[in-house]
């Protein structure tokens, strides 16, 4: 059986079950690189320039402990999946990047996606990808409605039920445990809700991002995340803040950030990393919108390779006990 790799960074964390279920269908074997560790960011790390953003190394170094344990990894190269509307182009080189800098990567199994180019040009890439396993277009197209059903199930998941993306990947896969984490039906019992915006890479890698969710939790608030939001509440918070989207993760960070900002939550953090430019415009829009609107609880965390720990947890401590003392305020104001 084929062994396909897929590196647990940059777009797993929106498109796993997807791809899971179409190379499977095929009759390949997914191997998934374990989560990112210290050892997995310095690796990519090295490979690269110092000013690359954060994701990238650590996709890097995803990719590099694939090495030998598959024989394929599969790297597509996303420019956009909706009309006119695009990805950052570290996405559209991320094969050819990968090829350049780490030769000994299992070849490359790549597809361009570019929406733009009509559905003809986007049947034809599947077709070309899946054309790998079988030469059979039936059972080539099967596979991609089976794929494209697995996403609309993930995306349900997260948004009707309130799940973050490693809870709705645990649902999916039948672990248990997963709602006593998180009880979406109870969000009086939590000490605060706070909500993350940011991209799925940043908010989901406990290694990048110090266990920010679980922090939170620990601490008894409840955590919402763009993903809980449906398309037409990100589509349209984005419409009254900025009018039309250009860029596709514009929904995690201004449309999560305006839809939260005017939802009622107790308090926002925007999670950034250092070296994304985008990032920087967008979290800026937010922030100022807060400023705007007078919510005072909006806290920007920017992530880099070397942020300590200690100076994440310091901050979220400051910024929680700012919330909780507002929140007691209000109880006195009110009693
Ligand atoms: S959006 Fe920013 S963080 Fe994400 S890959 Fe592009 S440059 Fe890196």
């Amino acid at each position: 059986m084929i062994k396909i790799g897929i590196p647990r960074a940059l777009l797993y964390y929106q498109y796993y079950p997807s791809w899971k279920t179409f190379f499977e269908e095929l009759g390949a074997e997914l191997v998934l690189s374990p989560p990112t560790t210290q050892a997995t960011l310095s690796s990519g790390s090295a490979r690269v320039v110092a000013e690359t953003c954060l994701p990238v190394k650590v996709f890097l170094g995803h990719v590099l402990s694939l090495v030998e344990e598959c024989d394929y990894v599969f790297i597509p190269a996303i420019r956009s999946v909706k009309r006119k509307v695009y990805n950052c182009s570290k996405f559209l080189g991320l094969p050819d990047m990968t090829k350049a800098v780490i030769p000994e990567s299992p070849p490359i199994l790549d597809i361009d996606i570019d929406i733009n180019t009509g559905k003809r040009e986007l049947y034809q890439a599947i077709y070309k990808l899946g054309r790998r396993f079988t030469w059979n277009p039936f059972k080539v197209r099967r596979a991609s409605i089976a794929a494209w059903q697995a996403h609309l199930k993930y995306r349900h998941l997260m948004s009707s039920h309130k799940l973050t993306a490693p809870q709705a990947l645990e649902r999916i896969s039948g672990s248990t445990g997963v709602e006593s984490k998180i009880n979406p039906s109870h969000p009086t019992s939590a000490q605060a809700t706070i909500a993350l915006i940011g991209h799925p890479y940043l908010l989901y890698d406990e290694h990048v991002n110090h266990r920010l969710i679980h922090r939170l939790e620990q601490a008894h608030n409840r955590v919402l995340t763009p993903e809980m939001l449906t398309t037409e509440e990100l589509e349209s918070a984005i419409a009254r803040l900025v009018g039309k989207a250009y860029w596709t993760y514009e929904e995690e960070v201004v449309g999560a950030g305006e839809h939260y900002l005017k939802s009622g939550v107790n308090g926002i953090i925007g999670i950034m990393t250092f070296g994304c430019g985008p990032d920087s415009l967008m979290m800026d829009m937010v922030q100022r919108q807060a400023a705007r609107l007078r919510v005072p609880a909006f806290m920007s965390l920017t992530l880099e390779e070397h942020t300590a720990e200690a100076g994440i947890v310091t901050r979220l401590e400051a910024f929680l006990d700012m919330i909780h003392r507002k929140k007691r305020r209000q109880v006195k104001a009110c009693a």
